[in-house]
């Protein structure tokens, strides 16, 4: 639900609707735009009545969203989200590339690639020290260990550090080491872990749920919002497509719906989309040109001895070659790439 203030509102007009929402048992946040003011209410459950808020002095309307997503709607916020990590922004009109390895799997893989993206302009480091692996047998990450490595990338190369929190046991754990906390497209819909994802104070990354529609996606984004949380950005990272010899399929079409729908910012990840290394650098020109805010890029010093996703992870020769093909392409498309 979302209460609109006229124009002209004065602050302790806003005040006295932020405290009756309080009264009522819910939580109120201001949302400034240049265009309007707004106060979104969550943790509404349908019970109580809020219409008398429509009394209230400075109170233009109310708009009832029902089951849909509020704060992550672009009618709640007409503004682009820009969020900023330590300096890097994503959203708006600029294009980050975060790079680096599906896993961390050692000190000395994780600083030869840190080195070698470093070098190509990268300054957000991926890299899973806790793994969702589909085998139970397959690499699981190095966990904590992984952490510690993942700052030293950190300290020795100035690169802001994203990644992955399983679950809900570790996630403050793992948001005290990562400037981004990942959310994988297999969590996407496990609500208990968007909720502290909501309640951290760090920008967190959610990727969509490999099924799952761009409704379902927003609302998910829409848990981590009503948590109070609002530095969320979007991945799209393909759908799985059955009976198609090529795992997923990146659904460039959502990040033109979903710039459209909401204010968030949407990145692409054309290695978990493609799962193949010579698709990576035309899916990563294409969401460039659909207006995806940035791309998540998996890049291996040695692929093939990769302890998970080697075939889709880039070697650093053509990683580089994709570097010079999207700064080219971002002059055409008035694109910034930092
Ligand atoms: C990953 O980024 O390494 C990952 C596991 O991605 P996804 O959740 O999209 O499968
Ligand atoms: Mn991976």
């Amino acid at each position: 639900m979302l209460v609109v203030m006229d124009k002209a509102a004065t602050p302790e007009m806003i005040q006295r609707v932020r405290d009756e929402i309080d009264r009522m048992g819910f939580s109120a946040q201001t949302l400034a735009d240049p265009h309007r003011l707004a106060i979104g209410i969550t943790g509404y459950n349908g019970g109580g009545s809020v219409d008398r808020l429509e009394t209230l002095e400075g109170v233009r309307e109310i708009i009832r969203f029902g089951d849909q997503y509020t704060l992550a709607s672009r009618a709640t916020k007409q503004e682009d989200t820009i969020v900023d990590i330590d300096g890097v922004e994503i959203g708006g009109e600029t294009f980050p590339v975060l790079a680096g390895p599906c896993s961390v799997e050692s000190r000395d893989q994780a600083m030869a690639i840190a080195e070698i993206v470093a070098e190509e302009g990268v300054r957000i480091f991926r890299g899973g020290a806790f793994k969702p692996r589909t085998s139970p047998y397959s690499f699981q990450g190095l966990g904590i260990k992984g952490l510690e490595i993942l700052r030293e990338v950190r300290e020795q190369f100035n690169l802001r550090i994203i990644t992955e929190a399983m679950d809900t046991e570790t996630i403050d754990l793992v948001a005290e080491t990562a400037d981004i906390v990942q959310i994988g497209s297999r969590n996407m819909q496990n609500y208990s872990l968007l909720k502290k994802a909501g309640k951290l104070n760090k920008p967190v990354l959610l990727k969509r749920g490999m099924s799952a529609t761009v409704n379902e996606f927003l609302l998910a984004a829409e848990y981590i919002l009503a948590g109070g949380n609002s530095r969320v950005i979007l991945c799209e990272r393909g759908l799985r497509m059955v009976a198609n010899r090529t795992g997923n399929m990146l659904d460039l079409s959502s990040i033109i719906e979903i710039k459209r729908l909401s204010h968030l910012p949407i990145i692409a990840d054309p290695s978990h989309a493609s799962e193949q290394r010579y698709k990576v650098a035309p899916l990563s020109r294409a969401a460039l040109a659909v207006g995806a805010h940035g791309l998540l890029v998996e890049v291996h010093n040695e692929p093939e001895k990769a302890l998970s996703d080697g075939p889709q992870a880039l070697p650093p020769n053509e990683f580089k070659q994709l570097m010079v093909e999207l700064r080219r392409l971002s002059v055409a498309l008035n694109k910034e790439l930092p």
